[in-house]
């Protein structure tokens, strides 16, 4: 695995695929999902260029940190999030794109009261109804964000979804097109949070070209740039 021209080749497919939406590429983040990998590995991506982390565990976001393994860049938590376990994550991300109940929202919330910070956070919204996975439904998430919008220690920042995995061009592009328009119709409804709701979570190595072309601010990016992750790693949890 070249990690290097991996990284060079998936920002190159990216800025083509910001180019022909006619969007400037560097309004799109590219997140490396390290999920699985090394601090080294971490590291190397880094030195390479990654300016975002995403990471999906708690034990690893733990462990990586304790290495400082994402010095250098930013790092954000895109993984399913335990209400017990906000400890570790609020206050130590940027960004957690994964709120997926409103008992999450307010322990998010309570958490970051206690440590005296805003938390930056985006909604999960399960747009194909998948039972396997998590997520407001996206009538929840008008509800949600309200909710949100209510809190002083979370700041709503937009959305993020993880549709069934496509690497077939043009069959994701209807979730990340729905996805985007709920992100209008909240921003409408919820005039507080107009400026802050910035961020559209949407696109991973299979399908992240329909995601741009349907506006995604951040793509999630992981065996595009470390190679295929062992079996057992592919659960979406
Ligand atoms: C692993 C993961 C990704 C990246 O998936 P790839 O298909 O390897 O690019 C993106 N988002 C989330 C939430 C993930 O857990």
């Amino acid at each position: 695995m070249d990690l290097r021209e991996n990284i060079r080749k998936v920002r190159s497919e990216l800025d083509a695929a910001a180019a022909a939406a006619g969007r400037d590429p560097a309004s799109i983040t590219l997140l490396a999902a390290t999920k699985t990998q090394s601090s080294d590995t971490i590291r190397e991506a880094i030195a390479a260029g990654i300016t975002v982390c995403g990471e999906n565990r708690v034990q690893e976001l733990t462990a990586h940190l304790a290495d400082n393994a994402y010095e250098g860049a930013r790092l954000h938590f895109i993984g399913h999030l335990q209400t017990n376990k906000v400890k570790y994550v609020v206050g130590k991300v940027d960004l957690i794109h994964s709120v997926s109940s409103e008992k999450l929202l307010l322990a998010i919330d309570a958490q970051a009261d206690k440590l005296g910070v805003v938390q930056d956070i985006l909604l999960e919204v399960n747009l194909a109804g998948e039972a396997s996975k998590s997520g407001f439904s996206p009538q929840e998430s008008v509800d949600a964000a309200k909710k949100a919008a209510e809190l002083a220690h979370v700041r709503l920042r937009g959305l993020m979804c993880i549709p069934p995995v496509s690497t077939i061009p043009g069959e994701n592009f209807h979730y990340f097109e729905t996805l985007r328009q709920l992100a209008v119709d909240i921003r409408r409804k919820i005039v507080d949070n107009n400026e802050d709701m910035d961020v559209l979570s949407m696109g991973m190595s299979g399908d992240y070209k329909d995601a741009v072309a349907a506006g995604s601010t951040c793509i999630r990016v992981g065996s595009a740039l470390f190679g295929p992750r062992p079996p057992m790693s592919l659960r979406m949890d």
